[in-house]
Parts: C-alpha cells; sequence; structure tokens
C-alpha cells in the first residue's frame, strides 16, 4: 500500500485547488493520504468527496504552526474531529492573527518603498489563511524580486527588515488542541530543524508521533530519527510534504516519500484506541 500523510493544497500554501491534487495523489499511485494544510481544515471537506469518488482513503489532517522557546516547529495532526467546535474556534483565531500581521508586513514594505497591495496578496490566500509565501508570490508577480526566495532573502525571512512574527502558539498548546479534538499530534519534519534538544519537553507534552519519512530528509536522518522514535516511544508518520510545485523546501509528488504500511497500521491503533473511527 502507498501511503502519504502529508501534502498540502490552496486552502493553505499549496498550488493545487483538492480537484489537481487529488488527480496528483491518484496518478501517484497513493491509495491512502492526507491534506495537512496549514492551519485550516478547510479543503477537508472538498477533499473528502473527492477522495471517496476516486477511491481513496483520507484521513483528516492539519499541520499547526507552533513555537518552543520562540523557534517554530510544525505539529501535524491526524484522525481528528474536524468538526469540534474548540478546534474551529482556535482556527478562526490563528486566522484573523494571519490578517493583522499580514497588514503589519505590508506597512513595513511601504515604508521601504515597496508598495505591495494588500488585496492582491489576499487574491491569492484563496481562503484568507494567508502567509509570508502568498505575499512572496505577490513581490514576484510585481516585479519586486525575480522569486520567492529572494523575497524570503531580501524581505521575508526571519531576520529580514519585513519579517513579523505571529502571536505564537506553543507547541504544548497545539498538542492540547490536536488530542481535545481526539486527533493523534506527530513532530513534522524534524530534520529541517535541527533542534532535538527540544524534542523531550514535546513528548512530555504528550506527542504521539515523529514525522521519520519527509521528502527533504536524507537517509541518515531517517534513521536517526527512527531510533529516537524507538527511544521515546513515538509512532512514525511521513509523507512527501507535496505543495504543488518543485521547491527547495518540499516533495515534487505525492509519495516521494511513503509512510510504511506497518507505520500507518500502528497509527491507526492508537486513533482506534483514542476512540477516533479511522477512515476505510
Ligand atoms: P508563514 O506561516 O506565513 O510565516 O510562512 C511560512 C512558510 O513560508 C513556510 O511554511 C514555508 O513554506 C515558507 N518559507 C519560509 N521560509 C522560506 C524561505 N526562506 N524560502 C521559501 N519559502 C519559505
Ligand atoms: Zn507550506
Ligand atoms: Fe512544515
Ligand atoms: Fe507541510
Amino acid at each position: 500500500m502507498r501511503i502519504d500523510l502529508h501534502v498540502h493544497t490552496t486552502a493553505s500554501d499549496g498550488l493545487l485547488e483538492p480537484e489537481a491534487l487529488v488527480n496528483s495523489v491518484v496518478r501517484a499511485k497513493i491509495q491512502v493520504f492526507s491534506v495537512t494544510d496549514h492551519d485550516t481544515v478547510d479543503a477537508l471537506p472538498q477533499v473528502e468527496t473527492l477522495a471517496s469518488a476516486a477511491g481513496l482513503i483520507l484521513v483528516p489532517g492539519i499541520e499547526l504552526s507552533a513555537y518552543w522557546h520562540k523557534k517554530e516547529f510544525h505539529i501535524l495532526g491526524y484522525f481528528f474531529d474536524r468538526t469540534d467546535e474548540d478546534l474551529q474556534a482556535f482556527l478562526r483565531q490563528m486566522r484573523e492573527d494571519r490578517r493583522t500581521r499580514l497588514q503589519a508586513m505590508l506597512n513595513r514594505l511601504w515604508a521601504m518603498g515597496v508598495k505591495v497591495d494588500g488585496d492582491d496578496v489576499m487574491a491569492l490566500a484563496k481562503n484568507g489563511n494567508v502567509g509570508r509565501p502568498h505575499l512572496a508570490r505577490t513581490l514576484v508577480r510585481q516585479g519586486c524580486v525575480l522569486s520567492t526566495d529572494e523575497a524570503f532573502e531580501r524581505y521575508l525571512g526571519e531576520d529580514r527588515p519585513a519579517y513579523v512574527r505571529r502571536p505564537e502558539v506553543e507547541v504544548q498548546e497545539a498538542i492540547r488542541i490536536i488530542h481535545a479534538a481526539g486527533g493523534v499530534a506527530s513532530l513534522a519534519h524534524p530534520g529541517l530543524h535541527n533542534r532535538d534538544q527540544a524534542i523531550p519537553d514535546f513528548v512530555a507534552a504528550g506527542l504521539d508521533g515523529i514525522e521519520v519519512y519527509h521528502a527533504k530528509h536524507t537517509h541518515g536522518q531517517m534513521a536517526h530519527y527512527r531510533k529516537l522514535a524507538d527511544r521515546h516511544r513515538l509512532l512514525v508518520t511521513g509523507g512527501s510534504d507535496f505543495h504543488g510545485g518543485v521547491d527547495s523546501e518540499h516533495g515534487s509528488a505525492p509519495g516521494l516519500p511513503c509512510l510504511p504500511e506497518p507505520d500507518y497500521v500502528r497509527l491507526c491503533a492508537l486513533a482506534e484506541v483514542r476512540g477516533v473511527a479511522t477512515p476505510k
């Protein structure tokens, strides 16, 4: 069985609408997948319908941005109830915070003489879950920079002049929200951070799993994180982090890499123990 538990759509910063995304999942011969958009579940109802029509199993997913000692981490949630009231309220607040933050970043750009129209940025962020990638793409479109990479290098990167932090949700809080909605929480792409010293704190907060398989993990990193998972008794998750195109941070197609089936079976077993019906 081919399994990919990490792909994105236009509901966050992916380039593909749900329909095109599901088509590319089918082309990659995936049978089980999870759409894990950043801080939103907005694509899930439509993807559910498309997945079931295509005979695919869809695991409900999300990728929450969260912080530990001011450093950003991404926490994946799986098998939760996407209609959970507290989860929905939390996500509405996050979206509001992102809009406020966009305005602050635009103000900084204007002060530097880079006049970007906020409406153009919001038009790219179809459902309002706006982030730096949308702003970067707008800067490219307007000819201010030649590439999104240049937009981050000059303006939007963490130490660059137009960067504004978002209100920080703690990793512990992100794990709590996922658990309260009945889900399983996994640390995304730990190999991209090299901050393993944080992991014991996350385990203490109830982290269930760790993303061993990721497009940008080397074989050495995969082996390292599998050992670490064993040591902390964490489950193993994985996927391509496909965003619909080819870029330096993410997988270039669904299924690169896949999650081995035995790891998926263990995840389902935990979800069932939690009382969540796993999708069949
Ligand atoms: P935000 O959540 O709005 O702060 O945007 C974070 C997203 O921007 C990340 O998930 C990446 O997809 C993207 N990103 C961050 N840093 C870079 C970079 N240096 N080059 C390209 N994309 C980046
Ligand atoms: Zn992303
Ligand atoms: Fe991520
Ligand atoms: Fe991702």
